[in-house]
């Protein structure tokens, strides 16, 4: 069994079915504002292991990433430039 949960509504799910067709209806009924989140606790952070090295000076903005099932917005600093997270 396979525990699938969504970070924009609160939605969870343990199945023995193949996760994408699960996570792809709820996907098409997710009521989160902007869509679902999912949410994937196999997979490491996003954030690059190594130092910056390319040269983008990231021009940074606070982005709208997820409405929680209780209407807390979700924020992540990311750069407009090259589209990386920085916090
Ligand atoms: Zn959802
Ligand atoms: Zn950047």
């Amino acid at each position: 069994m396979i525990k699938i949960s969504c970070e924009a509504c609160g939605w969870v799910a343990v199945t023995g079915e193949p996760v994408n067709d699960v996570w792809r209806e709820h996907e098409a009924g997710c009521p989160a504002v902007g869509g679902a989140v999912r949410h994937l606790p196999d997979l490491p952070p996003i954030r690059p292991r190594l130092p910056e090295v390319n040269p983008c000076r990231h021009r940074l903005v606070r982005r709208q990433i997820a409405v929680m099932g209780n209407g807390v917005k979700k924020y992540a600093v990311m750069c407009e430039l090259c589209g990386r997270f920085v916090g």
